[in-house]
């Protein structure tokens, strides 16, 4: 549950949305639904924001919306949390004094500029713990979240520069994140802070993790190690690992501590910005709005990489769905569909007959891939070689390291035969 800004509603107006309804300094979003507090308390559902998947926007009057006026404002909630964000503030900053204060080891703060870990800064400050704070720089975050990191003052620690930054990695390595294969987070956040702090200090870190925010940070206790510390002499401390979602937010308006402008356009994460394989159309759209370039230019990228590595044969999607939802994992449907057939045979200069030939193919020797499942051909080089080698009429294909050794083929002649045909104007390849 977040504050709804007056930027968000700008957003949603530019989508034709009515929000007659806004009022300044008094509605929460959660999960997408716009609610607000009764007074005494009681939480009332208003509205309900939907996109769909062709990324429109919508508002609608939520069905548990009974018209209601009486409503709390922020800093009314506030006043009646008093006594409770009293209460969870001193027992923070006693866990702070108990682990930082007149301790031998050196003091790390992490601040992302994101909600959890500007509270956590604030703390340590009421504290008076003598800490040095780090801004991770993943180079995905927006320009946004770089100034305040500048003008809070934090120190920077940037990524290897064997990667680059991720737009530079992805364009050389050709490589695009999935929530299957997420290089990303280990290449430009974790590792990069692992890397930068001498082995021998003794450290302490301060992170913002909360319980509350997934089943596995439920375990967490006070102190955390992190895995790829090794033997490491480091300790994480976790001085809000009890704090709720609202707590955060009535402390963070409370005090007076600054919000990172993302989550006033309506993100509930400010960090990587656009390329995040989690991200949902609830935040393309804000993307697309706010970080237009941004937006274009990520797009842009996914369907390059589609066009070039032929990812109709993988995918079994069109280039829109792709770049629209389907790049971030797993095959997006088991049997091509004629639209998928006909711009593959497009692009590809190929009769649609023949395009549909391309699609779903095992190789017929029973190869199995690192899974132990069927070997699925997915190189268009292997499958037109089937062809142009049998004819096109085959309904029977091998994958390519039974037609090399069927042809007796070393990598280099393969190369060599793969171009030869090319060069001959073969459009099988
Ligand atoms: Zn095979």
């Amino acid at each position: 549950m977040q504050p709804v800004y007056s930027e968000f509603v700008e957003f949603l107006d530019s989508h034709g949305c009515d929000t007659s309804w806004y009022k300044d300094g008094q509605l929460w979003l959660d999960n997408n639904i716009i609610k607000a507090f009764k007074r005494g308390g009681q939480v009332v559902w208003l509205f309900r924001i939907s996109v769909d998947d062709n990324l429109n926007v919508t508002v609608k009057k939520h069905s548990k919306n009974k018209g209601y006026t009486e409503l709390e404002t922020w800093q009314e909630t506030i006043c009646r949390n008093q006594d409770h964000l009293k209460e969870i503030e001193s027992k923070s900053i006693s866990l702070l004094h108990e682990y930082c204060i007149n301790t031998d080891r050196r003091i790390i703060n992490t601040n992302s500029t994101g909600k959890d870990s500007m509270v956590v800064t604030h703390l340590a400050n009421k504290a008076g713990v003598n800490c040095e704070t780090y801004f991770n720089v993943t180079t995905l975050d927006v320009a946004e979240s770089n100034q305040m990191a500048k003008r809070n003052g934090f120190k920077h620690i940037y990524p290897d520069p064997q990667y680059g930054g991720f737009y530079k990695y992805v364009h050389n390595s050709g490589i695009i994140p999935t929530r299957f294969a997420r290089f990303c987070c280990t290449y430009f956040k974790e590792r990069p802070t692992v890397d930068y702090f001498p082995a021998e200090d003794r450290l302490l870190f301060l992170f913002g993790i909360r319980n509350e925010e997934s089943s596995q940070r439920s375990n967490y206790e006070d102190i955390t190690k992190n895995p790829m510390w090794g033997d490491r002499d480091w300790i994480g401390v976790l001085p809000i690992r009890k704090w709720t979602e609202l707590d955060i937010w009535l402390y963070i308006l409370a005090e007076g501590i600054e919000v990172n402008p993302k989550y006033k356009y309506g993100y509930t994460r400010v960090g990587c910005g656009i390329a995040c394989p989690y991200y949902t159309k609830y935040t393309w759209v804000l993307d697309r709005f706010w970080y237009p370039y941004l937006y274009n230019r990520w797009r842009d990228i996914l369907k390059h990489d589609f066009i070039d590595k032929n990812k109709w044969l993988v995918m079994n999607c069109t280039i829109d769905e792709y770049i629209l939802k389907a790049w971030t994992g797993g095959v997006y449907r088991p049997e091509p569909t004629d639209d998928v057939i006909q711009e593959y045979a497009q692009y590809n200069e190929l009769d649609e007959n023949i395009a549909e030939k391309y699609f779903n193919r095992y190789c017929e020797n029973g190869c199995l891939n690192t899974r132990g499942q069927p070997l699925k051909l997915k190189d268009k080089a292997t499958l037109a070689m089937n062809m142009k080698m049998f004819g096109r009429d085959i309904q029977k294909f091998k994958c390519k390291k039974c037609l090399m050794k069927e042809f007796g083929w070393s990598q280099d002649q393969w190369d060599k035969q793969v171009c030869d045909f090319k060069n001959q104007g073969c459009k099988l390849f």
